[in-house]
């Protein structure tokens, strides 16, 4: 049962008041909040076990040590991985892509080809061009039409047999566009190359199964679903995993150390070095629960009619247009708008006024507004926990920030 009015009492954060108005939160791509569960789960933690992990032999450090794989375990199930040591926690998903980016350092060659999208985050783009200055590796970029979607006839052309590893987001933060995964995944394979997605926008809204897709490496952050901060996971294949070598030398992640020589530890350890978020490894397990609870089709159907219904309304604001796919498309709960002669910056600021928030900006995403030929955008984008009045209130704001600015 999807019932909107208790899933909001789960979130103190939605009864405070912005600016003398109730929060209306629409700026989940950029974070998610935090129901009571997962803030119980961090409190408990710090009042009750808080221990380093793996290494004690006492009480806490055994109960923390649990509950951090039992969270490794939950990701692994959730995401339908095929063994627990192919979840590598991660601060989120920008460590992970560096992870990956920095193991394929010493697998490429001058003149191998690596493909992005047109469409990704800068945290999706910049450890890759860094990448191609260690190595000489070319970057070849996949175009977008100007709905937003990838061209992948384009993409088809791009592959050939120099084409090592291709890297796409499953979900674009600034439009929305919901990416051919699968087809991108299987085109590469055929090509011999390896893939990575992006899942920071896919995971709140789908849940992805690793194993279907077929995918190389899968990466996410625990704050865009309903976690905190500061804590992800990498998803690769195990025998991708075993081929990189580790990102970063130190405690955990060793098997021996002397001054000849040290080996590595295993997976998931290899990749794990130093003292992890382990409070937020196991809030992250916890927020994973809590979305389940409420079911992921039950989401993606409420998520659905949000935007559904924003778009219809906003659009009846003259001047307004809408960046991205077409609603009856692949496309998430993101809607990126601008009003023509009115820079968002200024939209954003006077709707804030009214205890709204939105993002304004390039998102991290400047080649997609480049192409737009834009500053940037206003980006309102909603969550399960969002409603029709809240979206009605956003479309009074614009509709009053515009007769202000105008
Ligand atoms: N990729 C995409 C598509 C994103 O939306 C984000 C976060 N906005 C990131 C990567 C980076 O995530 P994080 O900052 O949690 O590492």
């Amino acid at each position: 049962m999807f019932d909107i009015q208790k899933i909001r009492a789960d979130f103190p954060i939605l009864k405070r008041k912005v600016n003398g108005y109730p929060l209306v939160y629409l700026d989940n791509a950029a974070t998610s909040q935090t129901p009571q569960q997962v803030i119980d789960a961090i409190v408990d933690y710090y009042s009750n076990y808080n221990a380093n992990i793996h290494r004690g032999v006492h009480t806490l450090s055994q109960e923390a040590t649990d509950a951090y794989e039992k969270a490794r375990q939950k990701i692994q199930h959730h995401f339908n991985a095929k063994h627990a040591h192919e979840i590598i926690f991660t601060s989120g998903t920008t460590h992970g892509i560096n992870l990956v980016a920095n193991g394929f350092s010493s697998l490429l060659k001058k003149g191998d080809e690596i493909i992005v999208s047109a469409l990704e985050h800068h945290s999706n783009i910049v450890p890759w061009q860094m990448l191609c200055e260690r190595t000489g590796a070319i970057l070849k970029v996949i175009p977008m039409n100007t709905n937003g979607e990838l061209m992948m006839d384009v993409y088809e052309d791009l592959l050939s047999d120099n084409t090592k590893l291709v890297f796409v987001n499953h979900i674009s933060n600034a439009l929305g566009t919901i990416n051919p995964i699968k087809k991108i995944i299987d085109l590469a394979h055929n090509a011999g190359a390896a893939v990575l997605i992006d899942g920071a926008q896919a995971t709140p809204h789908v849940k992805a199964d690793l194993q279907a897709l077929d995918v190389d490496f899968y990466v996410a952050s625990a704050h865009k679903m309903c976690g905190p901060t500061g804590a992800g996971f990498l998803y690769g294949k195990e025998d991708w995993l075993n081929k990189l070598p580790p990102y970063q030398g130190g405690g955990e992640m060793i098997a021996e150390v002397s001054f000849e020589k040290t080996t590595y530890a295993g997976l998931p350890h290899k990749f794990e070095a130093g003292t992890p978020n382990i409070c937020g490894g196991i809030a992250f397990g916890v927020a994973i629960d809590y979305m389940n609870r409420i079911g992921f089709d039950n989401i993606a159907n409420y998520e659905n009619e949000l935007l559904q219904y924003a778009t219809k309304k906003l659009l009846e604001i003259d001047g307004l247009k809408i960046y991205g796919p077409d609603v009856s498309g692949a496309k998430t709960s993101v809607i990126s708008f601008n009003i023509e002669g009115l820079h968002p910056y200024d939209i954003g600021s006077i709707v804030d006024k009214l205890g709204i928030a939105v993002r304004t900006g390039h998102h991290c995403a400047q080649p997609i507004m480049d192409f737009f030929k834009i500053p940037g955008t206003v980006r309102a984008s909603f969550a399960f926990y969002n409603t029709k009045e809240e979206v009605d209130k956003l479309v009074q704001a614009v509709i009053r920030a515009k007769g202000m600015l105008s």
